[in-house]
């Protein structure tokens, strides 16, 4: 059949959920027997959000083909299960690129070039990119930002135009909004809702369904309201109550029929019974009281925790499945390097120091390190962490007390992790790293190894510096082990130590292939590691 297209636009404010709602959305498809995929159009004129400060843009996703990616495919794959591809994250920036330069070769025989329909057109293709390459029989396609910014116009005149382009039974625009809550008089509104659903409608967009999210529960009248003065179904208004629980959003939205509703006006039947058995479990087992384990989690951003989103979800689930439930000690980096906030380090079951570039706080992921080696935590070294894990072991057990990453040194005697003599050239800082999946051969009595149980595991990167095999010798004499290899032997993937109980470093991010109900084996084992260590500090009575 030819792709039917969703398209998920945003009213009101900015950080309503839109990506969550989409994966959801996604998820309850999939349920009913259909392939789907979800695409991001970000109106912001980077290329990619590679090049972003974590501080403006949260973490930076990587998939299976190495696209740098935003935070919201991070959502899509966690609730789908499925592997996305590069053409599902579009921004301004790729579009104009693409189009200047066609023009530059002449491709347009002279023509001026304009936002319609040479953008447009531009961006419609990329959106039929989408079902080609996954082979999916429903796009979701989420648009970046809020209906009434300036950049985003463009991709909203491209989705007006799909609808004539595609027909009415093929396409369905759903309108996620914000109703504020009036404390002093304890009501919902619901104006901004109408106003933004105004707006879209001058642009020519009548949204199908209009998703109302609110922190307070949505009385039926405000339903009836909203479909009244905003054109839309009563069924077709389904309110999203705030969640602790992510999890829990695709159960919402199916027990409002938003997903009957959908299958219905894109003209589609359940080709199965959505079966939300798992999904339940998962979430009851969320809501459960569990033993708290206290994880500190060293980093550069970490009073913004989207920076952090996949490495914290990957601990979620992993907990999930332990029985136990993870408290994050946000800890930052720089603080720990002016020698405060050490004593935060004291009382935790587990370590983990995530990735990161440039130098501001590698001195205090290194103290973190130190300590976590020397009182026997549970580490877990991702990227970067895995790389100052090495130096620090380099500086404090060999005794290279300059031992460092040429990153962070260019002139170190002992550059233990370095660029590959056929990367020293590079100067450009888009798209120039060892990006997406590469494989990985696992000694079996390793830690690693135990943890995944596989010989060969592929995993996703994003780093420019590497182990230094240099050092592998010496280092390996001191205790360090390479349980993870390149199949060629040529570059280390994992490295841990012998003399601790959980100490590993991985040069890829674990973080990017866990799923809520698939947790990820290296933080399984952290975990569990995390867990036996809390048992034992409490005399076993845990
Ligand atoms: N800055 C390091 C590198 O480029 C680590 C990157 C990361 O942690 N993702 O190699």
């Amino acid at each position: 059949m030819a792709a039917k297209y969703i398209f998920l636009t945003g009213g009101v404010v900015s950080s309503v959920g839109k990506g969550v709602t989409a994966a959801a959305l996604g998820r309850i498809l999939k349920e009913r027997g259909f392939s789907v995929a979800v695409q991001k159009l970000d109106p912001y004129i980077n290329v990619d959000p590679g090049t972003m400060s974590p501080y403006q843009h949260g973490e930076v996703y990587v998939l299976d083909d190495g696209a740098e990616t935003d935070l919201d495919l991070g959502h899509y794959e966690r609730f789908i299960d499925t592997s996305l591809n590069k053409v599902c994250n579009v921004t301004t920036g790729q579009v104009y690129a693409d189009v200047i330069g066609k023009e530059r070769r002449g491709d347009y025989l002279g023509g001026t070039i304009q936002v319609i329909p040479h953008i447009t057109n531009e961006i419609k293709h990329r959106i039929g990119l989408v079902s080609k390459t996954l082979d999916a029989e429903i796009v979701l396609v989420e648009i970046g930002g809020t209906v009434g910014d300036i950049e985003s116009l463009p991709f909203l005149e491209s989705l007006r135009q799909m609808r004539s382009d595609l027909g009415k039974e093929n396409s369905l625009y759903i309108h996620v909004t914000w109703l504020p809550h009036i404390g002093a008089t304890g009501e919902l509104k619901t104006k901004p809702t109408q106003h933004s659903v105004r707006e879209l409608r001058s642009i020519g967009i009548s949204p199908d369904v209009i998703i109302a999210r609110s922190d307070f529960p949505v009385a039926n009248e405000l339903r009836e309201k909203i479909a009244l003065f905003c054109d839309v179904e009563h069924r077709a208004v389904v309110p999203l109550v705030t969640t602790d629980v992510l999890y829990e959003v695709p159960l919402s939205l199916e027990a409002l029929g938003l997903g009957d509703f959908v299958i219905d006006r894109l003209g589609l039947t359940a080709r199965k019974e959505p079966n939300w058995d798992e999904w339940n479990t998962l979430v009851a087992e969320i809501k459960r009281k569990k033993p708290v384990l206290n994880i500190a989690l060293v980093g550069k951003y970490v009073e913004f925790h989207d920076a952090y989103m996949s490495v914290r979800e990957a601990l979620k689930h992993a907990a999930i499945s332990k029985g136990v439930e993870v408290e994050i000690s946000w800890i930052h980096s720089s603080e720990l390097e002016k020698q405060r906030g050490c004593e935060k380090l004291t009382d935790v079951d587990g370590i983990i120091v995530p990735g990161g570039f440039g130098s501001r706080g590698t001195e205090g992921k290194i103290l973190a390190a130190r300590y976590a080696r020397e009182n026997n935590i549970p580490y877990l070294g991702l990227c970067l962490g895995m790389q100052l894990m090495v130096v620090e072991f380099a500086r404090h057990v060999l005794d290279d007390e300059d031992a460092n990453s040429a990153e962070f040194d260019r002139s170190t005697a002992h550059p233990v992790i370095d660029l590959l003599p056929d990367q020293k050239d590079i100067v450009d800082m888009g798209g120039t790293m060892r990006l997406g999946l590469y494989p990985c051969q696992l000694t079996p009595e390793s830690l690693a190894g135990q943890a995944y149980q596989l010989d060969l595991v592929h995993e996703r990167h994003r780093h420019r510096f590497e182990f230094n095999n240099a050092y592998r010798d010496v280092l390996q004499e001191a205790g360090m082990r390479y349980s993870g290899l390149s199949p060629d032997g040529r570059l280390v993937e994992i490295a841990e130590l012998e003399a601790h109980p959980y100490m590993i470093g991985t040069q890829f991010h674990p973080e990017f292939l866990s799923r809520p109900n698939r947790p990820h084996p290296l933080f399984l084992g952290f975990v569990g590691a995390a867990k036996q260590r809390a048992a034992e500090s409490d005399g076993g009575d845990s």
